[in-house]
């Protein structure tokens, strides 16, 4: 009973804020709103995508860039962030969409939909991944726990258990767990189970359609007026790194961006979100202006430029208990009322 109350009441409170405008985004004309997408994709390679909390449909994603650019000022976040800082407050306020990990699927699938709107997004790349075409680690763990779980359950459950984990019934659910998981471990270790995992399941389970976007998709994009910053170079997690491999991460990562796409790079994203004082100090002493954690919610005026907290948005947070995507849901996301995750 309690399952089906609670969607119940939270539907019905997100209507009723929204109706009696508390949630609406005109309400907060004084914040810096940040949305961070990962994957945008067609319905076919969604399927096969293993981690379903970082990817919308191409579909969804319409629906939010439809919604963003009818109820917000969107800009790119360095163009956003500059403009609020130097007190511009525009009836609807500014909205700045990003995209974190450099996927291909955001060239192919995002660009053309945020310019059927009219609206510019800010895409993080990490640049030794899109120099090699690389697969991040959590993707390389995630397809091929994925593709374990389907076809060798056993081998799955020793992979589990070197993490203190056993195989829950949902291979989606199994798979959020064993990457979260991993990211508690020391480099070498991930690296290793990484390694052992994909080992198990026949090498590199990466789909042939996946891949990362190349400099020349980069370039083009920049040309188009969007932004293009910097998420590291191979995504590790900065806080577990020595001084020197942090600032190949965060130093040399702006070099060659801004050597290869010609132009300057302002914004700096943590892989992960995850910073600490001698990583936001690296960010600084490279010359970054401003950094995104995955800290949630909109900005206040005078919030730290190094620490930008912004909303994750997906499909299923965004619907109602019946599966329709709804505005007073995603504005009650977007809003302070909502209670912090
Ligand atoms: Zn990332």
């Amino acid at each position: 009973m309690l399952k089906l109350l609670r969607p119940t009441v939270r539907d019905l409170t997100g209507d009723l804020l929204y109706k009696v405008g508390l949630t609406r985004p005109d309400r907060g004309p004084h914040r810096l709103n940040v949305v961070t997408f990962h994957r945008v994709l067609p319905p076919a390679q969604l399927r096969e995508y293993p981690l379903a909390a970082i990817a919308v449909s191409v579909e969804e994603f319409t629906w939010f860039v439809e919604y963003f650019a009818a109820h917000f000022t969107v800009d790119t976040f360095a163009n956003a962030a500059r403009r609020w800082e130097a007190g511009e407050r525009p009836a609807r306020p500014f909205l700045a969409i990003t995209f974190d990990d450099g996927q291909r699927d955001n060239a192919l699938h995002a660009v053309p939909v945020l310019e059927r709107f009219g609206v510019p997004g800010s895409f993080f790349v990490p640049v030794q991944a899109v120099q090699e075409n690389d697969t991040l680690w959590h993707d390389r763990l995630g397809y091929a726990a994925a593709r374990l779980l389907q076809s060798d359950r056993d081998a799955a459950s020793r992979v589990l258990a070197q993490l203190g984990a056993s195989t829950s019934g949902d291979v989606a659910a199994t798979v959020q767990a064993i990457v979260e998981r991993a990211k508690r471990l020391a480099p070498a270790q991930r690296d290793a189970l990484v390694a052992s995992t994909e080992r198990a399941a026949g090498g590199n389970a990466r789909p042939a359609w996946d891949g990362m976007m190349n400099w020349d998709q980069l370039r083009e994009i920049v040309a188009r007026g969007h932004e293009v910053g910097s998420h590291s170079m191979t995504h590790q997690l900065l806080p577990q790194l020595d001084d020197e491999a942090l600032r190949y991460e965060i130093a040399e990562s702006r070099r060659v961006l801004e050597a290869n796409l010609g132009c300057k790079v302002e914004t700096f994203c943590y892989p992960n979100g995850d910073a600490d004082e001698r990583v936001l100090q690296a960010v600084k002493d490279a010359g970054y202006v401003r950094a995104l954690s995955t800290r949630w919610g909109p900005n206040e005026p005078g919030a730290s430029r190094y620490d930008v907290s912004r909303c994750d948005i997906q499909g299923a947070t965004s619907r109602t208990r019946n599966g329709v995507l709804s505005e007073s849901r995603l504005a009650f996301r977007l809003s302070p009322l909502q209670p912090r995750p």
